[in-house]
């Protein structure tokens, strides 16, 4: 990690008072684990940061200590904030619409994906880190910030939910000392692993069942598609981020390279989400379509022509798989 760029962060965030915290839009574990992390972090220095996300809070993240803590975004920021922190979040678009009214530069990002273009005052993105929370993780330790037990939770969930459970790719020995010094600071890991991973509601699951029955596979078995329309959430009473996760359900079949999922919305729009086994790098593919993410998982949203743009990404899939990368 660039001991420089921590040094300035490190700088910039002990002289702030009032940090306003964000993290991206559909915010997964890892989102809410770097918010709550850093925001415990600096609470236990004293610092008053207020969290923010679109949307506010959802269930499933529910468990996290301080989960409270974190509320939708305002119309305008509070009045005495003085430093503006963006974690886990790969474009300034991806904060949410709402923030692109607030004046304010962003003061600081801190971030693991790799399309990251630093658009903060001050950047720490490495994309050799498998999680922003394990960049948090370093940056506590180089400052030598106390880690409580409630912070040590949130970092080794997010942690724990961007690696598939220390699974993926990009999961090596430094990211295991991370966890472990997690859990010898307080993290639960059966705990954390319950919530995330053995608690899908009965919503979730009908959804799942509706998305995994419209399975494609194409590109010599390679390649494998899902799709969710848009009256798959009436059906099944779930809500949109009762979706993330469905993807490993085709990425995890054998021999399949790379899998995808396009979520046709009810706008007209296109969500697309793509994992790769190693062979192709879905960033670069994601990233020719305006998207952009990691390797080994990356994403991309149209707001229109859903249909020829899933021909198109799907394309893209099939002429990569027929060129892999390396
Ligand atoms: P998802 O498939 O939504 O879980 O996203 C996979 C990865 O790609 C995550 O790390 C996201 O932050 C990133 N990502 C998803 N959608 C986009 C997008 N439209 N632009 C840039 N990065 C994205
Ligand atoms: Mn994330
Ligand atoms: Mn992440």
């Amino acid at each position: 990690m660039d001991k420089a760029s921590t040094q300035k962060i490190i700088d910039r965030l002990s002289s702030a008072q009032h940090p306003v915290l964000l993290t991206h839009i559909r915010p997964d574990g890892d989102a809410f684990g770097s918010l709550l992390g850093l925001g415990h972090t600096l609470r236990a220095r004293g610092q008053h940061p207020s969290l923010f996300v679109e949307g506010g809070m959802i269930p499933m993240y529910q468990f996290l200590p301080g989960s409270e803590l974190v509320h939708d975004h305002p119309t305008r920021l509070p009045e005495k904030t003085d430093c503006i922190v963006s974690l886990d979040t790969s474009t300034r678009e991806r904060l949410g619409p709402k923030t692109l009214s607030w004046p304010q530069p962003i003061d600081i990002v801190i971030d693991h994906h790799i399309s990251n273009p630093g658009y903060g005052v001050i950047n720490l993105i490495d994309s050799q880190i498998p999680a922003t929370a394990g960049v948090l993780f370093h940056l506590f330790q180089q400052a030598e910030w106390k880690i409580t037990p409630d912070a040590a939770t949130c970092l080794y969930t997010g942690l724990s939910t961007d690696t598939g459970s220390f699974r993926y790719r990009g999961t090596n020995a430094q990211t295991l000392h991370a966890a472990a010094a997690l859990v010898e600071l307080g993290a639960d890991p059966s705990e954390v692993a319950k919530q995330c991973y053995l608690s899908i509601t009965h919503e979730r699951h009908a959804l799942r069942k509706l998305v995994t029955d419209t399975i494609s596979i194409k590109d010599r078995k390679m390649s494998a598609y899902l799709t969710i329309l848009p009256e798959f959430y009436a059906k099944s009473g779930a809500k949109s981020e009762d979706s993330e996760g469905i993807i490993e359900d085709v990425s995890s079949i054998q021999g399949v390279e790379v899998g995808s999922l396009f979520e046709f919305m009810p706008d007209g729009g296109l969500r697309v989400s793509l994992r790769s086994k190693g062979k192709v790098d879905v960033n670069s593919i994601a990233s020719s379509f305006g998207g952009g993410g990691h390797k080994a998982a990356a994403g991309i949203r149209f707001t229109k022509d859903a249909q020829k743009n899933q021909e198109l990404v799907l394309a893209a899939i099939s002429s990569a798989l027929s060129s892999p990368a390396k």
